[in-house]
C-alpha cells in the first residue's frame, strides 16, 4: 500500500495542482509505517496517531496553571495576559462542593477583579437553587447545566460579554471540562486548584481530577506552574 499522487487540473489559474491520497496504487516513493489495531480493520499510521495523541493533548493544556485556588489569580495577571473576560466554573473552582454560601476571601476576590474583566459564571450543575444563589450572591451572570466541554454555553457566555474569545479566560479546577471546553472555542484557558474545604487534603479528596491530570499527561499536555 502507498501513496498515489493524484493531478488535478486548476481551471481557473490553468496550472496542475498535485494532491496525495492514501490507499491508491502507483507511487511507492512514501511509505507510511502503519499501525493496525489488533482485531479489526482500523489502520491508522504512525504519524497520524502521533498527530491525535499531541492534538489531544494540546486540547487539554491550559495556557497558564496557578498551582493555587482561584483567590491566587490577581488583577495583575488578568491584565499580563491581557484578559478582558473570566468565565469561572463554580463547583470546587469558586465554592467547595458542600459549601453553599461563599466565602468573605471569594468576595474580596471578586471584587478586585471586577473592575479589570467582565466575569460570568458557567457550571456544569443542574442546580439553579445552588449556581444561582451564589451569582445572586456574588451579583453575577451564569448559566447552569453547561454540558463542558461542550462549548455552546461558554459561547454564550463571551457573546453576553461582548468581547473577542480570545480575551476571554476560562477559569477551572477541571481538564476535561473546563479546560477542553475552554480550548475547544479558543479562549485562554486557566487551571485552577480546587476550593476545598479547610482541613482537606485535594489529591484523595479529588481521585477523578487526579487521574485526568495523569491522563491529560500521558496524552501531552504540559502543566508547568506559573513562576
Ligand atoms: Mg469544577
Amino acid at each position: 500500500m502507498g501513496y498515489a499522487t493524484l493531478i488535478c487540473q486548476n481551471h481557473s489559474a490553468g496550472n496542475a495542482v498535485s494532491k496525495t491520497h492514501p490507499g491508491e496504487p502507483g507511487d511507492r516513493a512514501v511509505k507510511p509505517n502503519y499501525w493496525v489495531t489488533a482485531g479489526s480493520r482500523a489502520v491508522v499510521s504512525v504519524s497520524q496517531r502521533r498527530s491525535i495523541t499531541m492534538s489531544w493533548g494540546k486540547l487539554l493544556e491550559p495556557d497558564l496553571f496557578l498551582g493555587d485556588s482561584i483567590l491566587s489569580l490577581t488583577p495583575e495577571i488578568v491584565k499580563e495576559y491581557d484578559l478582558k473576560g473570566l468565565v469561572l466554573d463554580v463547583d470546587e473552582t469558586l465554592v467547595p462542593l458542600r459549601e453553599i454560601q461563599v466565602s468573605e476571601y471569594l468576595r474580596q476576590w471578586v471584587e478586585q477583579i471586577r473592575p479589570v474583566a467582565t466575569l460570568w459564571l458557567v457550571s456544569n450543575n443542574i442546580s439553579e437553587a445552588r449556581i444561582g444563589g451564589i451569582a445572586r450572591s456574588l451579583n453575577l451572570p451564569y448559566i447552569t447545566g453547561a454540558a463542558k466541554p461542550s462549548r455552546r454555553k461558554l459561547r454564550q457566555a463571551v457573546t453576553g460579554m461582548n468581547l473577542p474569545v480570545e480575551k476571554v479566560a476560562m477559569v477551572g479546577d477541571r481538564l476535561f471540562t473546563d479546560v477542553l471546553a475552554g480550548n475547544r472555542l479558543g479562549m485562554f484557558t486557566i487551571l485552577v486548584e480546587p476550593m476545598v474545604e479547610p482541613g482537606e487534603i485535594m489529591q484523595t479528596k479529588h481521585p477523578v481530577r487526579s487521574l485526568e491530570v495523569w491522563l491529560s499527561q500521558i496524552l501531552g499536555a504540559s502543566l508547568a506552574q506559573k513562576k
